[in-house]
């Protein structure tokens, strides 16, 4: 028996409840969407990814983030289940968590805002790059504003299907999905619609949290703390 301390949330993975009602975010996200979108198809990733760990016990006590850092190394039958199904679990926990009812004319504010200002230009440069990556990304994929750690910068890109940033050891501060199923409901085959309103609903003061507390500018501030120490 391999003797692995639970570090929950590990195996079985379960879906948390929204923190706000899936008819909150109307008129920019639909409450069919949402219910959809929660309920069914991220509810399905975890079902999945569930059913891929269940005979490998040596894998239970792992987080999300761990098994897919870790994916090299799991047994070949269940590699890109996980990659697939995980990663599926892990966006769309992330993606929930940046979403805020009556957010409306929300901006980043403090150490956040002067990153995009820096590194786009202005909010609203940041806002159109955001949205152009997004519209131009061919098929299933998320569109990330990310930190990179080795510079500080923040960058805007796309990834295909359900690839996280975590390999590409980026640090995500906001996302959002560009999967038919996010958006077709209710925009059809309008994406850039749809990423023109993701603006009403974002929780800029959680982003900015995540800017701030970003443990690898934590690692990246000492660094700089002990040259002059
Ligand atoms: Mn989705």
């Amino acid at each position: 028996m391999i003797n692995v301390e639970r570090k929950p949330p590990a195996y079985p993975f379960s879906l948390a409840p929204l923190p706000f009602a899936y008819d909150a975010l109307e008129p920019h996200i639909d409450a069919a969407t949402m219910h959809v979108h929660h309920a069914k198809h991220h509810q399905s990733y975890i079902t999945n990814l569930n059913a891929a760990l269940k005979d490998y016990p040596q894998l239970h006590g792992f987080r999300i983030e761990e098994l897919l850092l870790r994916l090299d190394t799991l047994p070949i039958a269940i590699r890109q289940t996980v990659h697939d199904q995980g990663g599926g679990h892990l966006q769309h926990q992330f993606f929930w968590s940046i979403l805020k009812p009556r957010a409306g004319e929300a901006q980043p504010v403090g150490a956040l805002a002067e990153a995009i200002d820096r590194d786009f230009g202005s909010f609203d440069a940041f806002k159109e790059k955001f949205v152009e990556t997004g519209a131009r990304h061919f098929a299933s994929g998320w569109v990330f504003l990310a930190m990179i750690p080795a510079t500080g910068k923040l960058e805007v890109f796309s990834r295909a299907d359900h690839n996280t940033i975590l390999p590409e050891k980026k640090y995500a501060l906001l996302i959002n999905d560009l999967w038919e199923h996010a958006y077709y409901l209710k925009y059809r085959n309008g994406r850039p619609e749809y990423l023109q309103s993701f603006w009403n609903i974002v929780n800029w003061e959680y982003v900015g949290q995540l800017y701030e507390n970003a443990p690898l500018t934590k690692d990246r501030l000492t660094r700089a703390i002990k040259r002059f120490t």
